[in-house]
């Protein structure tokens, strides 16, 4: 961590995320490490006054239970412009007192966040400027390239950070824990023994409100596209040596550079479905198409899964099933690990037919291992018995170990510009192959499993 002060630049300072996750993220960033030096400049167009910003601060602080001191300290040099950073001469403005190292983040709508990069291209940064992006990185193979061929312009590729809080440091580091930290699972990790993975990411939660966001990005974008993939390339890419950014970018982007759509069919290998009318947790909760903001005639799905594979030596034949949704009767974040039938069972068990199978959940963390074992009352029969264990808290949100990482300028949590264009690439065909409606658009209630039949694997 460095000595200096780093100037925690946000734009979109009124913005949802900064108050819901930026500011309280940075809380327990500074309560875990109360050294750490920062200054905090908010930026928008709506008129905030000092005082305003101070509170708003001050609220993210107390929440995660900072000292008063260390609040007081921090409000000393916290300062936010009321600007329209698209107008040159307010952007002007608002950089020219800052002092570097600056972090400019960007929680700011999508288009503004190309046209705010386009205008910081012309001109003269400190070197040692960082800047975060928030998803979604283009929408498609095209546009991301060309969004991240205009950021290389800002600053060297070392500098962006593409930020997806869902990849916590805890979920990473129990996945690499997990995987090459024992003797078991690391030789086992692999065709020979693994028959499929499922990366699943149900919530009970329905739209709540997030039309204007949702209904223009669906759940394949919202979910799979980031988070489902990346959790993907950490679960499959090859054994690190050492646990730096720039080894696991690259090995990430390895294993993605060589996945896709099982069969290269998207017709088949992938599904949809929007939720109706029906109850979750005893709350009743509408029919999606009749929520406010919500245009039906996008057909924007609620539920979707694709079924990808990894054409390389560790994983060719293994399909990987990636699937999300809302508004679903249980919650399930967790990647399924099912193994293949041991090879020969001695004559005289009986077979239970049920496979062994790792569940690696992701929120909370915990493992727990499925395991054929004499059966209870009858040694000649099999059963299913588990061990679990649960994996320990992260130690601050989320937010915070992304600000912590761009910070220190450690891009392990970040995605890199080509991870980026890879991911769109693999989705690429399922969203071509769903507006030419080759694919159609099931329903199900919400508190439901989803529609029936889903997860089998094409041939
Ligand atoms: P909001 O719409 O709540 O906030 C957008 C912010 O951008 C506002 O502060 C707005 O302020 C500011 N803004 C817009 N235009 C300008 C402009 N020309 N000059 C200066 N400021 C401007 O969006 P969110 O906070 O929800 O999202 C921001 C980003 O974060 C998006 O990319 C989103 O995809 C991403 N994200 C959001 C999450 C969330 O839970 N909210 C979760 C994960 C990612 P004003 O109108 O005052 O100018």
């Amino acid at each position: 961590m460095s000595d200096e002060t780093t100037t925690l630049l946000i734009f979109g300072a009124s913005g949802d995320l900064t108050s819901r996750l930026l500011l309280p993220g940075l809380g327990t960033l500074l309560a875990v490490e109360p050294e750490r030096k920062v200054r905090v400049v908010g930026a928008a167009r709506e008129a905030i006054s000092k005082q305003e910003w101070h509170d708003k601060v001050r609220t993210a602080m107390e929440s995660a239970e900072l000292p008063e001191e260390r609040i007081e300290q921090l409000l000393t040099s916290a300062v936010y412009y009321q600007a329209d950073v698209l107008q040159q001469e307010e952007l002007d403005s608002v950089l020219a007192d800052l002092e570097g190292p600056i972090v400019m983040y960007f929680a700011l709508p999508p288009q503004i966040s190309i046209k705010l990069s386009a205008l910081l291209e012309k001109m003269d940064l400190p070197a040692d400027t960082r800047l975060a992006l928030e998803k979604p990185f283009g929408h498609d193979p095209e546009s991301a390239a060309e969004f991240n061929a205009q950021l290389l312009r800002v600053v060297p590729e070392s500098h962006i950070h593409r930020v997806d809080h869902f990849i916590g440091v805890a979920t990473v580091l129990n996945l690499m824990g997990v995987r090459f930290a024992n003797r078991l699972m690391e030789p086992i990790w692999n065709s020979e023994h693994i028959e499929r993975v499922d990366i699943n990411y149900d919530e009970t939660l329905a739209l709540e409100g997030r039309a204007g966001y949702y209904d223009g990005a669906g759940a394949l974008k919202d979910m799979t596209q980031s988070h489902l993939l990346q959790i993907m390339a950490f679960f499959a890419m090859e054994a690190p040596a050492r646990l730096t950014a720039d080894e696991v970018q690259s090995l990430k982007a390895q294993v993605l550079r060589a996945t896709s759509l099982w069969n290269e069919d998207p017709a088949v290998s992938s599904r949809r479905a929007r939720y109706n009318a029906g109850t979750v947790d005893g709350k009743e909760i509408p029919d999606y198409s009749s929520e406010e903001g919500v245009d039906p005639s996008r057909e924007t799905e609620t539920l979707a899964e694709i079924v990808v594979g990894i054409d390389n030596a560790r994983w060719k034949n293994v399909p990987f099933v990636l699937r999300s949704g809302k508004a679903l009767g249980e919650v399930s974040k967790e990647i399924i690990v099912t193994f293949r039938a041991p090879r020969h069972l001695p004559l005289g068990l009986k077979d239970n037919n049920q496979p062994d199978r790792l569940i690696l959940q992701l929120k909370p963390g915990a493992v727990t291992l499925e395991l054929a074992i004499n059966a209870q009352g009858d040694p000649f029969a099999l059963e299913q018995k588990s061990l679990s264990a649960e994996l320990g808290k992260a130690r601050m949100l989320p937010y915070g170990e992304v600000l912590g990482g761009i910070m220190d300028g450690n891009a392990l949590l970040s995605i890199r510009g080509d991870v980026a264009e890879e991911c769109w690439r693999i989705v690429d065909p399922v969203l071509k192959a769903w507006s030419a409606g080759d694919v159609p658009l099931q329903e199900y209630p919400a508190g439901s499993d989803g529609p029936e039949g889903w997860g089998v694997i094409p041939d």
